[in-house]
């Protein structure tokens, strides 16, 4: 069988580095025994310096011909001035919409080391870990009428919460596909007491549950209410499905739970592919951070553990994506820590290479 392909974009800024030590992680499973077929790209800034463009048409082309594409970040102040079009952020958002990466995995792992970074009590977040799909291609922030209209004598803002049954129904199922490959629990979000999409996304989603996901156990929640939940007990949850509006801003309230962005990994998943891989688009949810670019101080640990998604959720290797997870949590738990995850305990900080470099040593 074909080795599992992967298209590399390092990207902008601190893009490069911590990919840099994504590779050490890909190289380690080479030696034991699992290879990939690695090619790198240009995507962003570096893209518009070579080519004039943020993503070419042949990265496009790559991007949709390999099983995952693993993006560092793009974006930095020498680009603020460019023309809406040839701005970084361009090529990222033309990767997600031409592969039609329709489902948005958000996961909120909180590493017991890091539990007294959050804002909530130790004993609400330690062990934390759970799963928000956010619906990423529809819903209010792209349906129509939208706009900002006359309207007698005053203006009117307009946008409007749209979704079609199907499109429904096929985040729901990428959502039923991971809580199969996790506990085994979905609670759906919506407003359906205040919002006909969200009586239709209620019905669908039970629906798909019912017809074809009977093992998993379904609930459904009110966003609002979903919110209190998750600061008041974040651990009753599995994994979170809600559309684009409400996964926004969900995703972010969960996310923040657990720290420091630098641990943040996030993946963007599409339909199935003819390998039955659905396509997929890994990336730590960071920016470029230019503050810190160049030297050595990124935390490598959201973009490893984007990889690690992919292992999962791509490529079926869950046991390799534990033993990623694993890596991390070692590390931390033996007190190593970037300059981000420097809190009060006047620790030294050590470098981005020297931080993966331990996540190797850990796997080993
Ligand atoms: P940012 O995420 O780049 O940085 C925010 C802060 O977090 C900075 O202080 C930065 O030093 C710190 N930080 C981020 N990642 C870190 C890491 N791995 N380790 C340690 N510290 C880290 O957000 P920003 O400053 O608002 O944006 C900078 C640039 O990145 C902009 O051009 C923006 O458009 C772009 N951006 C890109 C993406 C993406 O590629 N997905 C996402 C957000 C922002």
């Amino acid at each position: 069988m074909a080795n599992p392909s992967l298209l590399i974009l390092p990207g902008d800024g601190i893009g490069p580095e911590v990919m840099t030590e994504v590779r050490k992680v890909i190289d380690w499973m080479a030696t034991k025994g699992t290879t990939f077929d690695v090619s790198e790209d240009l995507v962003g800034g570096v893209a518009y310096d070579a080519h004039g463009t943020p993503l070419t048409d042949e990265t496009m082309e790559r991007a949709q011909g390999v099983d995952a594409v693993l993006l560092g970040a793009v974006g930095g102040p020498q680009y603020d001035t460019l023309d809406f079009s040839l701005k970084p952020e361009r090529g990222l958002l033309r990767l997600r919409k031409e592969m039609d990466l329709f489902a948005n995995l958000r996961p909120a792992q909180c590493f017991d080391a890091l539990a007294d970074f959050s804002s909530l009590k130790r004993d609400v977040v330690s062990g934390l870990d759970i799963m928000i799909v956010r619906e990423l291609t529809s819903g209010v922030y792209f349906g129509e009428p939208r706009g900002i209209f006359e309207e007698g004598n005053e203006r009117v803002g307009i946008n409007t919460q749209r979704y079609t049954e199907s499109e429904i129904e096929r985040v729901a199922r990428s959502a039923f596909e991971l809580a199969r490959k996790r506990q085994n629990r979905l609670c759906s979000m919506e407003k359906a007491n205040v919002m006909e999409s969200g009586v239709l996304w209620r019905e669908v989603v039970q629906k798909i549950g019912d017809t074809e996901y009977p093992d998993v156990e379904l609930s459904h929640m009110y966003a609002d209410a979903g919110a209190m939940q998750l600061t008041r007990w974040p651990k009753q949850f599995d994994v979170i499905v809600t559309d684009n509006l409400f996964g926004d801003l969900l995703s972010d309230l969960a996310a923040m739970l657990t720290g420091s962005l630098g641990m943040l990994p996030s993946a963007s998943l599409g339909l199935p592919m003819a390998n039955g891989r659905p396509k997929a688009m890994y990336e730590p949810v960071h920016g470029s951070a230019p503050d810190i670019a160049g030297q050595g101080k990124a935390n490598p640990i959201a973009c490893i553990l984007s990889f690690a998604m992919a292992l999962r959720y791509s490529f079926d290797m869950g046991g390799a994506a534990d033993a990623v997870e694993g890596a991390v949590e070692k590390v931390l738990a033996d007190g190593l820590r970037t300059a981000d995850l420097i809190g009060e305990e006047g620790r030294a900080p050590v470098s981005t290479s020297e931080m993966g470099d331990a996540i190797i040593a850990a796997l080993d």
